[in-house]
């Protein structure tokens, strides 16, 4: 007769997820519903510290319109069967399950109706149900592969399990328990990491530029922004240091340190036509333009960069001037603001050391990474959070009995 092997598991049976975050709790919990003896760990006191104060509160857990376009990374497209396998539809099925609600905001960003708190609560409970062990406060070190599965020390001491589910997460928000154990575990297996950077991040400005940014700290205004080829149309924050909001943001993705950011203020318009009706009007421009972005904004930008001719000047080469200081604002950010204030870190294990149907390391057999430690990085807009869920899911899947 055949006994469960989950009911008679050897501790060297179990299996082991690092991180009890998004990705290692939704893992977990799927593992150990598909008959796996589960042990989760985590070094910080609290589970899913990152789903707390995301969104605001509300977590932004996904995007109704996740596909691999919406990806950065060596390789976006080996998302692509992550995304089919569990998609967002997969993850609403679960919402209803616990029980909780959502809303949509802007562009298919889906929002917890309840506090964040709510969903973390749902995925620890989940864990819960299933038999996870969860091990919080924990410290994990000498990880290795071992005959058929790995060792290592847990609080100082030795431990076995059969495979390892690596979900660590990035670099970004060091307060919040993250740290380099996917990396320095990567290098010490001589697995191939992508370079890593601070992405979903603000943008710092020096001289004028900051002196400019300070005077208008916390106005924010639409506009379209490029870097590149990227271009993202959504809202512009000026701070003290620099420059920040949705576009920044996204566009901070595809920044590198040297490169250049264009800025539109009058998306989807062209100034001529809206100087147009105007002919030999002697408004000055910053006024004409005060009726479509705020006041405060064009008197200032007139002031310290594009000049404030009267709108009957702006014909020819005035026109062209101007079109150029408001509609194509070319500035080099000094820098970004760092992990301290980015909400993700963009590279990391390389997509090609990983089979796109499971997650497990080719070249370490028994050994998978999920979630934000693998060089897959959304757009800001839940889209995440989708990619924790969707690789957790294809983890826990294969390693289902
Ligand atoms: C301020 C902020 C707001 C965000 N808002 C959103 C949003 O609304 N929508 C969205 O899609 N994304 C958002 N994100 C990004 C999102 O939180 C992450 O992409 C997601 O949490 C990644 O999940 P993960 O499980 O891979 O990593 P994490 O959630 O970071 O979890 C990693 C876990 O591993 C643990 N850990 C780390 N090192 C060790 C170690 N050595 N030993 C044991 N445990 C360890 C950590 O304590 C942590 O619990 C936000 C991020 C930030 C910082």
């Amino acid at each position: 007769m055949h006994e469960k092997p989950n009911a008679a598991a050897a501790v060297g049976d179990e299996l082991l997820v690092i991180g009890a975050g998004a990705a290692g709790l939704f893992c977990a919990a799927r593992a150990a519903e598909g008959g796996r003896k589960v042990r989760l760990v985590d070094h910080g006191r609290e589970a899913g510290r990152k789903i707390l104060i995301s969104g605001g509160g509300r977590c932004n857990f996904t995007n109704s319109g996740a596909r691999p376009e919406c990806y950065l990374g060596e390789d976006p497209a080996f998302c692509t069967t992550a995304l089919s396998a569990f998609g967002p539809g997969d993850f609403l099925d679960h919402m209803r399950r616990w029980n909780l609600g959502w809303k949509e905001k802007a562009r298919g960003q889906l929002f917890c109706e309840q506090r964040a708190r709510a969903l973390r609560g749902a995925l620890v409970a989940d864990c819960r149900r299933s038999g996870v062990r969860l091990l919080l406060d924990a410290a994990i070190e000498g990880l290795q592969p071992q005959g058929q599965g790995f060792r290592f020390r847990l609080n100082g001491r030795a431990e076995r399990a059969r495979q390892v589910v690596v979900a660590t997460g990035g670099l970004s928000f060091p307060k919040l328990g993250a740290s380099d154990f996917a990396y320095r575990l990567a290098r010490e297996l001589g697995l191939r990491l992508v370079e890593r950077r601070p992405a979903l991040v603000p943008l710092c400005l020096t001289g004028p530029l900051q002196e400019f940014s300070s005077g208008l700290s916390g106005l924010s205004l639409p506009v379209a922004i490029r870097c590149g080829d990227t271009r993202f149309g959504e809202d512009l924050l000026f701070t003290h240091r620099g420059l920040s909001g949705p576009a920044v943001l996204q566009i901070s993705s595809y920044w590198q340190p040297g490169r250049e950011v264009r800025i539109d203020f009058l998306p989807g318009r062209r100034l001529e036509e809206l100087l147009g009706t105007a002919d030999g009007s002697r408004q000055l421009l910053s006024t004409r333009l005060a009726e479509y972005l705020p006041r405060r904004f064009c008197q200032a930008f007139a002031d310290r960069f594009s000049g404030n001719p009267r709108v009957a000047e702006c014909r020819g080469r005035v026109l062209e001037r101007q079109q150029g200081w408001w509609q194509d604002w070319r500035l080099k950010p000094a820098a970004d603001e760092g992990y301290r204030k980015a909400e993700v870190t963009r590279g990391g294990m390389a997509t090609e050391e990983l089979d796109p149907y499971t997650m497990e390391c080719h070249k370490v057999p028994g050994l998978y990474f999920i979630g934000e430690a693998v060089d897959i990085t959304g757009w800001l807009g839940g889209y995440n959070f989708q990619w924790a869920w969707a690789s957790a899911f294809l983890a826990a899947r294969a390693l289902s009995l």
